[in-house]
């Protein structure tokens, strides 16, 4: 039986003091949640958010991070640095890293990579553009993306990883994917995985995101494929998250 994870992406957002707030009214409310709960801050607030959540079960992580591990790097933060300070995970993929930054699949294949190599788990993320699904080609977008990092780290890398499906026409636009559009999705991902290896298709995490809420998660989460949510804008208000989270 997977666990449910949930995990939040605060992005740009956030001072010092409403870190401080956020991670005090999260952690007050976490009571003996049944999922898994991770937060995703700005670098610079995860030494702050560390010491905040030393002893918590509550996970945290970052939002990027390099393929790289030294050097001359301008403006990088590598994985082993993460690990330094306890980052659990690190997201990999992202939409906006992809369309924003033209990060392409090869090089979100490396960052992949270098977070399994400094032992950290990463959240790949996958999805497809509103003209994609359009197009009909949901898959075939899924598949190149989750390909690049197959034939990088192989497989059996994904046992340790987890995957998000975030269409991109759901995020941050408040239009969420049905339950069935996102499992069917899911579904399609666990298949594939399947097709190479059955017993990391059955262990990989695989998330949704897109613009999930208090009021559906319980319904995209109770779907058989979909095994937690990985949460923007609704992660920044200390209640909705935590009720996104009592829904895993
Ligand atoms: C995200 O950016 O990963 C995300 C899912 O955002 P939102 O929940 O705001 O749609």
């Amino acid at each position: 039986m997977r666990r449910i994870l949930v995990a939040g992406n605060w992005k740009l957002n956030g001072s010092l003091q409403s870190v401080r707030q956020l991670v005090a009214d999260i952690k007050a409310g976490l009571g003996d949640l049944k999922a898994d709960v991770a937060v995703c801050p700005p670098y610079v607030y995860i030494p702050e958010v560390a010491q905040l959540l030393k002893g918590s079960s509550l996970g945290y992580g970052a939002q990027d991070v390099s393929d790289q591990t030294a050097g001359a790097f301008t403006g990088e933060v590598s994985a082993p640095m993460l690990n330094d300070f306890g980052c659990k995970y690190a997201i990999v993929g992202h939409s906006e890293r992809r369309s924003l930054y033209g990060e392409g699949d090869d090089f979100t294949a490396r960052k992949f990579a270098a977070t399994r190599k400094a032992g950290l788990i990463p959240i790949l993320c996958v999805g497809e553009l509103l003209e994609e699904r359009e197009q009909g080609i949901t898959e075939q977008v899924v598949s190149r993306q989750l390909d690049a990092v197959i034939q990088l780290e192989g497989v059996a890398a994904l046992a340790d990883a987890v995957i998000a499906y975030e269409p991109v026409w759901a995020i941050g636009t408040g239009k969420t994917a049905s339950p069935q559009q996102a499992q069917d999705v899911h579904a399609f991902i666990r298949g594939k995985i399947a097709a190479l290896d059955a017993a990391v298709a059955e262990k990989v995490q695989i998330l949704y995101g897109g613009s999930v809420k208090g009021s559906n998660a319980a319904e995209l989460f109770a779907m058989a494929d979909i095994d937690g949510g990985l949460i923007g804008g609704a992660s920044l208000a200390a209640e909705e998250f935590l009720t996104i989270c009592r829904a895993g």
